[in-house]
């Protein structure tokens, strides 16, 4: 999309926005009332709620409604969800709506399912060069890809800092600080940002005091309880050192070919995966940043990023010797989430760990 020189707008982080702003309750209901289920995704319920009603947290950055769309583009390579949630917006704005059926629960990026995403983004260039009226031009699409490339391996870069005795950063620094490799992937202004990062880091390295507990965040944020969990993990002495959330971003875009790179890349991210790909990449992290427990968030709207429900933590803490915790949450909706429930069971846990 940004070789065709699109300006790019995501709902999913207008979903999150909503929830850090604490607004998801305000909006929820009005989507409900519309039809869709309060058990869907709430960053969906949450979008489509504010539009109906007619606000957004955007004020604050100087826009007063969401982007009105030339076109709407998905990749189910996460959920459903997506292309419910643009065929919405397709219908409201009457705009075409073009997407990327990615299989999920995926053992082996194989060959053949490489070649059947390929396909699709061939028509899918065929289709945005039509509505832009432009050709393709693979060489600015080449260098959005590198540019992408480049921003995931600085992201990869800053996280790998989690490895350190004492990193300087948390699970809660890193939701926000990924924002620029969720939305502006391809965008140089990305690179600038974690370069200044990376560099930053670098300086201050050593310098944090040691946690007593190193955890891992497997799941979605809470965007509603970011500072209350940041503040009782700090107050327990744990500090989450890495998670699947924050390195999902980190795509691997290596290869000569642009295109192979794109649908490889989409396709082998982690909530895409099959359990036993899952559970391979957990006890991998767990050793990689001598992690002392994994707490996994089972968000109550999320099942594509939940992954509590079918024995993963059982079997990964039978792999590796690690202890887990499961918590129940969730992303925007607030009233599935109880501090002091929170509160009680970590205490205990961590009581238990020591
Ligand atoms: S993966 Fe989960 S949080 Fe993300 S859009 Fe889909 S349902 Fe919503």
């Amino acid at each position: 999309l940004r070789s065709f020189g699109y300006q790019v707008y995501f709902p999913e982080n207008h979903g999150a926005l909503i929830g850090a702003r604490r607004l998801g309750a305000d909006y929820i209901p009005e989507a409900v009332r519309q039809g869709f289920s309060p058990d869907i995704c709430s960053y969906l319920t949450a979008d489509i709620g504010a539009f109906l009603i007619g606000e957004t947290p955007l004020g604050r950055y100087g826009l007063d409604e969401v982007p009105r769309p030339e076109v709407l583009v998905y990749n189910t390579s996460q959920c459903r969800e997506v292309k419910e949630w643009l065929s919405f917006y397709a219908n409201r704005f009457d705009v075409p709506l073009l997407g990327i059926e990615t299989p999920r629960d995926i053992d082996a990026t194989t060959d053949g399912l490489k070649g059947y995403l390929i396909g699709q983004y061939m028509d899918l260039i065929r289709k945005l060069s039509e509505i832009r009226e432009t050709p393709f031009d693979m060489d600015r699409y080449r260098e959005t890809v590198a540019s992408s490339a480049r921003t995931c391996a600085l992201w990869q870069e800053i996280l790998d800092y989690g490895r350190d005795d004492a990193p300087a950063l948390s699970f809660f620094d890193h939701i926000l600080l990924m924002a620029p490799a969720v939305v502006l992937r391809g965008d140089p202004a990305a690179e600038t940002f974690y370069e200044t990062l990376r560099d930053e880091l670098a300086t201050q390295r050593g310098s944090a005091e040691h946690p007593q507990i190193r955890a891992f965040w497997e799941g979605m944020p809470v965007w509603g309880k970011v500072r209350f969990l940041a503040d009782l993990c700090t107050e327990l002495g744990i500090r989450i050192v890495a998670s699947t959330y924050c390195h999902s971003w980190a795509f691997d875009f290596s290869g000569d070919d642009p295109l192979e790179a794109t649908a490889r890349a989409y396709a082998d991210v982690f909530i895409t995966r099959s359990q036993a790909v899952k559970r391979r990449y957990l006890a991998r992290m767990i050793t990689t940043f001598r992690i002392d427990t994994v707490l996994y968030h089972d968000a109550k709207t999320c099942p594509y990023n939940t992954n509590t429900r079918f024995a993963l933590p059982a079997d990964v803490e039978e792999e590796t010797g690690v202890p887990y915790l499961i918590f129940y949450g969730d992303l925007v909706d607030m009233r599935h989430f109880s501090e002091e429930e929170l509160r009680l069971r970590l205490e205990a846990f961590v009581e238990n760990l020591q």
